[in-house]
């Protein structure tokens, strides 16, 4: 920022420009990014911001915007360097031991409430909770659900249990594990997740804010099924009769996870469409006490 940054507007206008060279964006949505960062720092919302436009920048705070604007340009998620993220209008710290909630995650909460009554205590488990972000959306929409909330990582189940703390969700309980490890022979009515779902070779994992992010909340084997397997594999054994079980996935991983859920004796397995058009959920039902097969030693003999 130049010794001639006079102007609250000029200060946007040189963060713009620094962002949009050093991350290569488009300039709006370099704009886009100085204004939060610039609001953040000074504490102001964006109203103030167009409203103080021709003010002179409060002098005490060019050290904050300065650092806010470098960690960006040096690539750090906004995020991370809010240090907050908004998911399904709620805002959650989020840290460098979490994945950044994302909208896409949306229609997991939104399928899972589908199916969620708010007039049973139904037991939800969220496994590789992270943020905390799902267990939190859904115990806030559900008061009446009692979640468990799994993570493996204990920075990130710090993360969880502070966002659950913040936002009120007192039907949140956070557990330490690696998927269902520590929860012996616990059942419950519905299992969600999203988790860690790119193949390890995945360029992508090399680019952009993913760089930043947690690789193991990401990363899942060759073929970046690995862990949806496991999960799967571990459902039965944890879901009462008639439970859902609901996941997120790679655009590419719907019919994998339909098959798996199918092998796994799940009924009405479907997919769900992100805002993208891709396929983003895939569900399914334990079967019920009704259709679970009979012994045939027990059946009568036929006639
Ligand atoms: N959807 C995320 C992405 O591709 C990945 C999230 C995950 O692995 N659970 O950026």
């Amino acid at each position: 920022m130049g010794a001639d940054a006079a102007t609250v507007a000029r200060l946007i206008d040189d963060a713009t420009a620094r962002l949009a060279a050093a991350l290569g964006l488009p300039k709006r949505e370099a704009r886009l990014e100085a204004r939060v960062l610039i609001a953040h720092a000074l504490g102001v919302d964006h109203a103030w911001l167009i409203a103080h436009d021709t003010d002179p920048p409060p002098p005490s705070q060019q050290r904050a915007i300065e650092s806010l604007i470098a960690r960006r340009a040096a690539g750090e998620p906004v995020a991370y360097v809010l240090g907050e993220r908004e998911f399904f209008g709620l805002n959650f710290a989020v840290t460098p031991a979490v994945l950044i909630p994302r909208p896409d995650t949306e229609l997991l909460v939104e399928a899972a409430l589908q199916r969620l009554p708010g007039n049973i205590a139904w037991r939800v488990l969220d496994l590789g909770t992270g943020s905390g972000a799902v267990a939190i959306a859904l115990a806030r929409a559900r008061p009446m659900a009692d979640v468990v909330a799994v993570e493996a990582s204990a920075d990130a189940l710090a993360v969880a249990q502070a966002n659950a703390r913040r936002l009120g969700a007192d039907n949140v309980q956070c557990v330490a594990g690696n998927w269902y490890s520590t929860l012996g022979v616990k059942k419950f009515d519905m299992i969600v997740s999203n988790p860690p779902y790119i193949a390890a070779a995945d360029p992508h994992l090399d680019i952009g804010d993913l760089r930043f992010e947690p690789r193991q909340a990401l990363a899942s084997g060759n073929d970046g099924l690995h862990d949806l397997r496991v999960i799967i594999d571990g459902a039965p054994a944890h879901l009462a009769p008639g439970g859902w079980l609901l996941l997120e996935h790679g655009w590419d991983q719907g019919a994998a996870c339909r098959a798996l859920l199918e092998t796994r004796g799940f009924s009405e397995a479907r997919t769900l469409r992100d805002l993208a058009g891709h396929e983003r959920v895939t569900l399914g039902r334990h079967p019920s006490e009704a259709s679970v097969i009979i012994d045939p030693h027990w059946l009568p003999a036929n006639p």
